[in-house]
Parts: C-alpha cells; sequence; structure tokens
C-alpha cells in the first residue's frame, strides 16, 4: 500500500502540493488527473522519491520515502516510473537496456540479468526485438520498452507520467494495451494521464488535482461521470 499523507512540496516560494492525502490499495490502479501545472508529475516523483518533500510524509509498505534512514535505492526498486520521454540508453540494445539495472542495481548475474530482460520484453510484446537498438524501435515499442526496463526490478508498484501523451495516435493503443495486462496480473499502479477514456476504462479510482490538492476522489463513473465539484466540471468540460 502507498499512503500519502499531508504531503507538502514547493519548488522555492512556489508551493505545488499543498496537503495531498491520497492512499493506494494493492492491485488498484489510480489515475490522476488534472490541468497542466497541478501537480501530477511532481506527486509522482515525490513518491519515488526523486524529489524531497517539505511536509507530511509518504509510505510505501510502511517504508517512510523521505526517511533519511530509508534505502532510496531499495524502495526505488520496488516503485518501477515510466516517464513521458523515452529514456532509454542509444547504445545498448533493447535486451541490454533491460538487463542493465537489474545487472548493476539488483546485483544480478549477468546471465540472470539476460533472462529477466528477455522474460520482460516478451511480457511487453517485444519478444522479437530485443537485438535492436532504440532508434530502431518505433514510439510505441520505446514506451514498451521502457515498461520493460522498470518491470525487470520486479517492482510491486508501477508509476506511469502520461506515457502516451508523446506518441503519434496510431501507437497509442499498443502501449495502453501493455498497461491493461500488467493491471490484469495485480500490479498497483498509479497512472498520470489526460486519456480521459483510459481512466474510465481501467481505473479503479480517479483522483482529479487541482492547484495542488486532490479536489476530487472516487471511482470513474463518481469522478469522470459525476463530478460534483466545479473545478472537476470545468476541466473535463475542456478534456473531453
Ligand atoms: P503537466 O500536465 O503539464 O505535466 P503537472 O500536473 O505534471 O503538469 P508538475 O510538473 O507537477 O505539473 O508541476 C507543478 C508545478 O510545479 C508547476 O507550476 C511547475 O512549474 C512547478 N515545477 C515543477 N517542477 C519544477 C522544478 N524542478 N522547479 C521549479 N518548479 C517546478
Ligand atoms: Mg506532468
Amino acid at each position: 500500500m502507498i499512503r500519502i499523507s499531508n504531503v507538502r512540496k514547493a519548488f522555492g516560494s512556489v508551493v505545488v502540493l499543498k496537503g495531498i492525502d491520497l492512499t493506494i490499495e494493492k492491485g488498484e490502479l489510480v489515475c490522476l488527473i488534472g490541468a497542466s501545472g497541478s501537480g501530477k508529475s511532481t506527486l509522482l516523483q515525490c513518491i519515488n522519491g526523486l524529489e524531497p518533500i517539505q511536509g507530511g510524509e509518504i509510505l510505501v509498505d510502511g517504508i517512510s520515502v523521505h526517511d533519511p534512514k530509508t534505502d532510496i535505492n531499495k524502495l526505488r526498486q520496488k516503485v518501477g516510473i515510466v516517464f513521458q520521454q523515452y529514456n532509454a540508453f542509444p547504445h545498448l540494445t533493447a535486451l541490454e537496456n533491460v538487463a542493465l539495472a537489474p545487472r548493476v542495481v539488483a546485483k544480478r548475474s549477468r546471465k540472470e540479468a539476460r533472462e529477466l530482460a528477455r522474460k520482460h520484453l516478451e511480457h511487453v510484446g517485444l519478444g522479437d526485438k530485443s537485438d535492436n537498438l532504440p532508434s530502431q524501435l518505433s514510439g510505441g515499442q520505446q514506451q514498451r520498452l521502457a515498461i520493460a526496463r522498470a518491470l525487470a526490478m520486479e517492482p510491486s508498484y508501477m508509476l506511469f507520467d502520461e506515457v502516451t501523451s508523446a506518441l503519434d495516435p496510431e501507437l497509442v493503443g499498443e502501449v495502453l494495451e501493455a498497461m491493461r495486462l500488467l493491471k490484469s496480473e495485480g500490479m498497483t499502479m498509479v497512472v498520470v494521464t489526460h486519456d480521459i477514456n483510459f481512466a474510465r476504462e481501467s481505473a479503479d479510482r480517479v483522483a482529479f488535482l487541482h492547484q495542488g490538492q486532490v479536489c476530487e476522489i472516487g471511482t470513474a463513473e463518481e469522478v469522470i461521470d459525476n463530478p460534483q465539484k466545479e473545478q472537476t466540471q470545468k476541466f473535463l468540460r475542456r478534456e473531453k
């Protein structure tokens, strides 16, 4: 379980997260929606310990992310993250890209790391692309490679930050399909998305962020189809 309690985060004098409370249960897929600048990416980065916080607490399986005593590398193995922009190493093949972190961070043997890499490339439908360089993959394939790289650390949680927004429309489906598969296998996921249809179809709960606060949270039916707050209604009118 991820438990976010009263999290406050500022960049200098700009307060970006103003007391976020959010609990993500095991096996749940929670979509974060909200206008540009509402703090969605910042929240994901705080969950993963990529950004410090100024108040509150984030617990992942009871471990406090921002406690200086916490082994942050161990925590990050538990919480995979995939970003909008592709971030593969250009001079490594798909297989080598996926095998790298298991080898270097998780200290697996070379053989084990390659086996893990093969398994997770298969998992995202890239079994036949293991020898391709990232430049020899389509945008959708590169995003699936990024997902495979995160999965190779065998995380308990996966965070996705607008992983389809930079893709040509015809490539979006294959990436969403890989995410739906993960969900069906029971992965706990936090998904930042502008794709209201994906949120409606796949989310167990949807949280609408507005100016650094969770303005409204509930099932997709509640938040997307019957929003109660004026800000949510306004946002959805623009998005739909
Ligand atoms: P988008 O939908 O455009 O991705 P978002 O909801 O992900 O938006 P964030 O990227 O979390 O928004 O940004 C929230 C606020 O924090 C914005 O006002 C942004 O300018 C500010 N911000 C984000 N990162 C930094 C940073 N590294 N330094 C200073 N300000 C930042
Ligand atoms: Mg963002």
